[in-house]
């Protein structure tokens, strides 16, 4: 059996695997990584891939998928599905106003809306004579892992996976056993800090602000972490400050709307009809002199009007992260250097930034976890910038037999 990095080999972006059995090749995941200081890095692809399983809609994994060959069909969960569509629409959007040639179009789309296969979780697919099927991820609403029989090999791909309960989804299912362990080692170097205490850390810092007169801005990934961060400040904060939601994230809002019952928060959706959706410059400017929160993609600064509120802010306002920051992103700059990089141009940002995570990956633990779960024969590490190190203390602490692909690699296992 060969297995294919075609993106996500020591690094994190563009998730892209192929699974070669008699020359007979499944694809997994076709993510882009956009970086707007070096342009969008693409999956590497290969032809005669039969079909392609998509684990969620974030779109370091879904990105490229619309451009996929038209013949290749992509299985997915309905709510990767939907999501999945606001997050395509928006990519042309955002290649039209930077002048970019669009890597698929509206069509596409709807091709793809049209043709999805889709499974629910524990629902068995088949095609070609290889079984599989999608199991619950925790990382987010309708992520899944995939576990596929295929050349008398059991196999699972964890996609992005977070193994504890978060105020809206449901943990991870535990891993089957299986030969082949493909799985993402974004934090395989620390164990989470406890999350009950980092949101204690976020309220302080919120409290503080809008006491001072500030705004709270939380720049975020409009899909999942968005939807989190309602779910942990409204209640709190709703009779004090309003709450303001604006980019991507309010249509995603919209599809955890359609699915309440596979949300752990029954309170959410009464929370969203609390929220204070923002549409458009004008408005954008007025909410910036009174006390407020507000939630904004992009999760990375790396566009959104989260980039607009940074430079807009009065001077009481703090800026609150809370995902994981690419190397070279401008989230990165901001919590190291203090600095937005915009048109090529360094620029300073004079608030207070706080770097609290509040992780969708699962962490350390969990990840050594999975492996001593599934018992794997071979380990694959996928989504990491330093899983090759990670690769060496599996290998030689604990005597797993261990790949860390780069992107673009072969391997023959
Ligand atoms: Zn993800
Ligand atoms: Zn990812």
């Amino acid at each position: 059996m060969k297995i294919f990095c075609g993106g996500a080999g020591q690094e994190v972006g563009r998730s892209h695997f192929v699974i070669e059995q008699d020359g007979f090749r499944v694809g997994l995941d076709a993510g882009i990584k956009i970086i707007e200081d070096r342009g969008i890095e693409y999956p590497i692809l290969q032809d005669n891939i039969k079909f392609l399983v998509l684990t969620h809609a974030h779109m370091d994994h879904s990105g490229y998928v619309p451009a996929l060959d038209k013949s290749i069909p992509v299985y997915m969960t309905k709510p990767t599905l939907l999501a999945s569509e606001h997050m395509w629409i928006d990519a042309i959007k955002v290649a039209r106003k930077r002048n970019r040639p669009p890597d698929y179009t509206p069509r596409d789309i709807r091709r793809v809306l049209r043709d999805a296969e889709i499974l629910d979780y524990g629902e068995w697919g088949a095609s070609y004579g290889v079984r599989f099927k999608m199991l619950r991820a925790g990382h987010l609403l309708g992520a899944s892992m995939v576990y596929l029989e295929m050349g008398g090999k059991r196999i699972l791909y964890t996609g992005d996976f977070k193994y504890q309960d978060t105020e809206l989804i449901r943990r991870a299912e535990p891993p089957p056993q299986v030969d082949i362990l493909i799985i993402e080692s974004t934090y395989w170097y620390q164990n989470h800090p406890d999350r009950r205490s980092q949101i204690q850390r976020i309220y302080e810092v919120v409290d503080r602000t809008i006491d001072m007169g500030g705004v709270a801005l939380f720049p975020a990934f409009s899909l999942g972490r968005t939807q989190d961060l309602i779910s942990i400040l409204v209640d709190r904060y709703k009779n004090r400050v309003p709450i303001y939601v604006d980019g991507l994230g309010k249509k995603i809002n919209l599809v955890y709307r359609s699915f309440r019952d596979e949300l752990i928060d029954r309170g959410f959706l009464k929370k969203l009809d609390e929220i204070d959706e923002i549409d458009g410059m004008k408005r954008r400017s007025k909410i910036l002199d009174q006390p407020g929160i507000i939630i904004s993609s992009s999760g990375m600064l790396e566009g959104g009007p989260a980039l607009y509120y940074v430079f807009n802010l009065n001077k009481n306002s703090s800026i609150i992260l809370t995902g994981y920051q690419i190397r070279g992103s401008n989230g990165y700059r901001l919590i190291n250097y203090n600095k937005i990089k915009m048109n090529d141009v360094e620029l300073r940002v004079d608030l207070p930034v706080y770097h609290i995570s509040i992780s969708a990956h699962g962490d350390r633990g969990d990840i050594m976890e999975f492996i001593q779960r599934s018992s794997p024969e071979k380990i694959v590490l996928v989504h990491s910038d330093s899983s090759n190190i990670f690769q060496e203390e599996l290998r030689t602490e604990h005597g797993y037999q261990v790949f860390s692909p780069t992107t673009g690699q072969w391997l023959d296992l």
